[in-house]
């Protein structure tokens, strides 16, 4: 008998074949195995990974203190169901996160299985404590994919054309960035344009934004904006949510992005780098907020899994030990004053809080150029490089490299980079 070795060829005709047009890939390959910043594909080519598992890779691939734990924990049990069965994981990670998350009194920990189901979480959470139905999100904002966080986003395509209709009471205000031409006061114009066509404040229940946006193009909120929403949400009752999920986890120089803001939510979610690559996500917030819910209404079968709960505990060791915090700034600066000195037009705004950091394409009137950041993505690609981009006209290139890079790989990764956009 011939074994045929599976191609990415071979394997992408498998998938066409049984997977659906919805679901996505940005790139043809299949992955064979992976380390720190580099991944391999079934044919043995290198790639360097500025994606990192869009943002959840800041420990890098397989990670070897995280593998171990993990290894460690599969050999006792790997499920019980935490609303069946305690495990002591579980409430150790809530214990480490309530220590070290940015708002000050008596917190409490809930743990959900991905990004969207901790800012669903946030929401009936929201809703139980106040009574109120409304939710107001940010225009450029992304929460998920599920129908309440797809109601949130704030992009219709590729998000939410075709998929309605939305949930209900649901409002979006304007996002300031300068990139959009919109203000700080316009920003909070709209809010009050809400509050007088929409929804009465009396009937909000939360407003929810991310401190940067991810998906979005990630722009930063300012800590005068987020005072702003803090003292508008203060007035009226409102709980105020910070989604964490892309800019959490030492991406942005501080464990929390929220840190730099000089503010309070009273909810915020967190995933991605949270555990490393193993499904896990977090709501975490003030104690009288968190215990609104009756028992029973929160939680899921693998919410809070033991396997992700000991990946997440081994990741907050290895963000200590190996300096991440310091790291995220240096890579966040290096790659800035790289792009900056390369003095090309044809590279935009550059923005970056830490290693949260993208960079835009303009064409030679100024203009959002997505035609070539698509084409650098692939020309990166073909160059061993992967990339991928944001933003709300698709024209920024985001780096999301693992904060555990090789300074040799990220130079390799990032002299591609150059070698392109300098062709
Ligand atoms: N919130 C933000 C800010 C995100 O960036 C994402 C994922 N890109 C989500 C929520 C949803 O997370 P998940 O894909 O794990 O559901």
């Amino acid at each position: 008998m011939t074994i045929t070795k599976a191609t990415n060829k071979s394997l992408l005709e498998r998938r066409k074949a049984v997977l659906p047009t919805g679901l996505g890939v940005a790139f043809p390959i299949f992955a064979a195995h992976a380390k720190n910043s580099e991944v391999w594909d079934v044919e043995g080519n290198r790639y360097i990974d500025f994606v990192g598992g869009i943002s959840v890779l800041n420990t890098g691939h397989s990670h070897p203190k995280i593998t171990q734990r993990v290894h460690e924990q599969l050999d006792k049990f790997t499920h019980t169901a935490a609303q069946m069965i305690n495990y002591e994981c579980y409430v150790e990670l809530a214990e480490k996160l309530c220590e070290k998350a940015p708002i000050s009194g008596d917190k409490k920990a809930l743990f959900l299985t991905t990004g969207a189901e901790a800012v669903e979480n946030c929401i009936k959470i929201a809703r139980a404590k106040t009574g109120r139905p409304g939710i107001i999100s940010f225009v450029g904002g992304w929460h998920g994919r599920t129908l309440m966080c797809m109601g949130l986003t704030g992009k219709v395509i590729p998000y939410k054309k075709d998929f309605g209709p939305m949930p209900g009471s649901i409002f979006h205000a304007l996002f300031p960035a300068e990139e959009h031409n919109v203000t700080e006061e316009q920003a909070l114009h709209s809010l009050d344009m809400i509050f007088q066509a929409s929804i009465d404040p009396s009937e909000v229940a939360a407003m929810i934004i991310e401190p940067v946006q991810g998906e979005g193009g990630f722009h930063q909120v300012t800590p005068s904006f987020a005072k702003a929403l803090r003292a508008i949400c203060d007035e009226h009752g409102i709980v105020l949510i910070f989604d964490e999920v892309q800019c959490g986890f030492a991406r942005t120089g501080t464990l929390f992005a929220t840190e730099q803001l000089g503010v309070e939510p009273d909810l915020m979610t967190c995933a991605k780098s949270l555990a490393g690559g193993y499904p896990i996500s977090a709501v975490i917030g003030r104690k009288d907020i968190m215990d609104a819910p009756q028992t029973g209404g929160l939680g899921g079968t693998y919410s809070g899994n033991p396997l992700a709960c000991v990946a997440a505990l081994a990741v907050m060791e290895v963000i200590e030990e190996e300096n991440l915090l310091a790291r995220s700034i240096e890579i966040g600066d290096k790659i800035a004053a790289f792009l900056t000195d390369m003095q090309l037009s044809k590279i935009g705004h550059i923005r970056h809080k830490g290693a949260m950091l993208a960079f835009e394409l303009i064409d030679s009137e100024g203009n959002p150029d997505a035609a070539a950041t698509a084409e650098l993505k692939v020309k990166s690609f073909e160059h061993g490089l992967l990339l991928a981009s944001c933003g709300m006209h698709g024209n920024a290139i985001r780096i999301m490299v693992p904060l555990t890079v090789e300074e040799e790989v990220l130079q390799e990764g990032l002299d591609i980079i150059k070698t392109l956009l300098t062709a």
